[in-house]
C-alpha cells in the first residue's frame, strides 16, 4: 500500500517505511493511505468472541498485510496491547471504553507502543546507516512519557525526549526519566515551544542528518494514527456482547474527546473500513473551532485557551488536514456523521460529577468531556460510548475538585515515582542539543 501527502494527494506518494520513518512529508503534508479497504465481512460474525489482540490483527493486516509479513504483524499487535481495555458501564446505556490501562496511563500507550515496535522491526529490515534509528521528541509531559515508554528496550532503535524545565508533573517527568537504556531525558532551560524549536532545528541541519538516523516520534505519524482504529472495533466487540440487538441493528454512536483530532481521524477510517459506526460525537472543551467547523461554520484555527481539560486545550487542530480529506466531501454532501459539541468547565466539571455519583467512576476530565458531549447528544433510551482517554489521577487536581476524591495512582506508577531519574540539562540553544545527539 502506498501513502499519499495531504497536500500534494495526486502526485507525492510514498510507501509505508518512508511515511513513517520520515512522519511528516517534505512539504509539510500528512500521510494517508492512498485507499481505504474494506474489512472481510466474517470479521463482524465473530468479533464478539474475539479477543483483542486477534482483532487488531486482522485490521492491521489489512491495511498493511503488503508491507510487512503477517507474522511479524501479530507480534507487533500483541506486544503492543498487553494491557486490559475493559468497557464499563457509567450511566444507563452509556460506557466508557478505559483506555488508561497502560503503562503511563493515557490511550496514547497503544500507538506509542505499536509504533515504537513497528520501527523496530524497519529499523532491522531496512537499516538506512550502521547506527541506530534515534527517535527525536520534544513534550511538556504526555506524549513523551507515552513515546518514551513504548521505546524503551526496542532494538535497534533509540529516543530523545527534550522537555521544559518545571512543566513537566514529577509523575511525567519520572515515566521518561527513570528508564534509562536507549531512552534519554534532556531538560531545557526554556519553555516548550523553545524545545520544539531546537527539535525542528535537528531535523532541518543536513550534516546531522548524514551523521546520524533521525526521526520523529510526532503524533502526526502515520504509524501513531492507525493503531488507534483498534479501540473502536474492540469498543463495538464489547457492546455487541453486552447489547447484541442494539449493536446489530444500529452500530455504536462513539463520543472522542478531540486535542489534535488524531482519534478522530482513526475512528472515521475504522468506519471507512466498514465497521458500523452510525454516529461520531466529537467532544471539545471551550476551544471550539473545529466544533464550529462541525456546525457549518467554517474552519478558523485560533489561539489556545487553557481550560480544566488540558490535553484537549487545542486551538489549531494539527490534523485537520487529514480530517478535510476524509470527512470534508461527505459533511459538504450532507452526510453529517460527525457532531460537534463544546462543554464549558462547569459542564466538564458536572460530567465529573455525574459519573462518580452514578457509578462511582472517576474521570479525567478530557473523559468527563466525551461523556458530557454522549449525554448532550443521545436521545432517551439510545445507548453510546466514550473514549476514556486518560488515568484520573493524571489530573488528580481537577478530579478532586469535582468530586472531593482523591484518585490513586497504580502500583506501577508508584514504584517509578521512587526511581532514580537521569537527566542532561541543556541551555535552550540548537548548539547544545547538537552536540548533545553527535556524542549519543
Ligand atoms: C492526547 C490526549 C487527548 C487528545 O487526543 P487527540 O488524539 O490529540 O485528539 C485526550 N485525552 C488525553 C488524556 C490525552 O492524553
Amino acid at each position: 500500500m502506498n501513502y499519499y501527502s495531504t497536500t500534494a494527494p495526486d502526485i507525492r506518494q510514498t510507501s509505508l517505511t518512508e511515511a513513517v520513518v520520515h512522519g511528516m512529508a517534505p512539504d509539510s503534508g500528512l500521510y494517508l493511505p492512498e485507499r481505504i479497504p474494506v474489512i472481510p465481512s466474517a470479521l463482524f460474525r465473530h468479533i464478539s468472541a474475539m479477543p483483542l489482540p486477534d482483532v487488531a490483527y486482522v485490521v492491521t493486516n489489512v491495511l498493511m498485510g503488503d508491507d510487512i509479513p503477517s507474522e511479524t504483524l501479530k507480534e507487533i499487535v500483541s506486544n503492543t496491547l498487553t494491557f486490559p481495555i475493559p468497557l464499563e458501564p457509567t450511566s444507563p446505556g452509556i460506557y466508557g471504553l478505559e483506555l488508561w490501562h497502560g503503562p503511563t496511563g493515557t490511550f496514547k500507550d497503544v500507538s506509542a507502543r505499536f509504533m515504537a515496535r513497528l520501527l523496530g522491526h524497519l529499523a532491522k529490515s531496512h537499516p538506512r546507516t550502521g547506527s541506530p534509528l534515534t527517535v527525536l521528541t520534544a513534550s511538556s509531559g504526555g506524549s513523551g512519557s507515552a513515546m518514551a515508554s513504548g521505546f524503551h528496550g526496542i532494538d535497534g532503535v533509540r529516543i530523545v525526549v527534550v522537555f521544559p524545565r518545571g512543566k513537566v508533573s514529577q509523575l511525567q517527568q519520572a515515566q521518561f526519566a527513570s528508564l534509562g537504556g536507549n531512552v534519554s531525558a534532556v531538560e531545557i532551560d526554556g519553555t516548550i515551544d523553545e524545545c520544539k524549536k531546537m527539535v525542528h532545528a535537528a531535523f532541518a541541519d543536513e550534516e546531522l542528518n548524514r551523521k546520524m538516523s533521525l526521526t520523529s516520534g510526532n503524533s502526526i505519524n502515520i504509524a501513531r494514527l492507525l493503531p488507534q482504529m483498534f479501540y473502536y472495533f474492540h469498543a463495538y466487540a464489547r457492546l455487541r456482547q453486552l447489547r447484541p440487538d442494539t449493536v446489530k441493528e444500529e452500530g455504536i454512536t462513539v463520543s472522542v474527546p478531540c486535542g489534535n483530532l488524531g482519534n478522530l481521524c482513526a475512528a472515521i477510517i475504522a468506519r471507512a473500513m466498514g465497521l458500523p459506526i452510525n454516529k461520531i460525537v466529537a467532544a471539545c472543551n471551550a476551544n471550539t473551532s473545529f466544533a464550529d467547523y462541525l456546525n457549518g461554520h467554517g474552519y478558523t484555527p485560533r489561539p489556545t485557551v487553557d481550560t480544566i481539560a488540558p490535553a484537549i486545550d487545542v486551538g489549531s487542530h494539527a490534523n485537520f488536514p487529514r480530517i478535510e480529506r476524509l470527512y470534508e466531501a461527505d459533511r459538504a454532501g450532507g452526510h453529517r456523521y460527525i457532531h460537534g459539541v463544546s462543554l464549558s468547565d462547569a459542564e466538564i466539571t458536572e460530567a465529573m460529577r455525574k459519573a462518580y455519583s452514578e457509578s462511582g467512576k472517576l474521570l479525567c476530565p478530557q473523559s468527563a468531556t466525551a461523556y458530557g458531549a454522549l449525554l448532550h447528544t443521545l436521545e432517551p433510551g439510545q445507548c453510546g460510548i466514550y473514549l476514556a482517554t486518560g488515568h484520573p489521577a493524571k489530573f488528580s487536581d481537577a478530579v478532586r475538585h469535582a468530586t472531593s476524591q482523591t484518585p490513586e495512582l497504580t502500583p506501577a506508577m508508584r514504584k517509578l515515582l521512587e526511581r532514580e531519574r537521569h537527566i542532561t540539562h541543556l541551555p535552550a540553544q540548537y548548539p547544545a542539543l547538537r552536540k548533545f545527539l553527535l556524542n549519543l
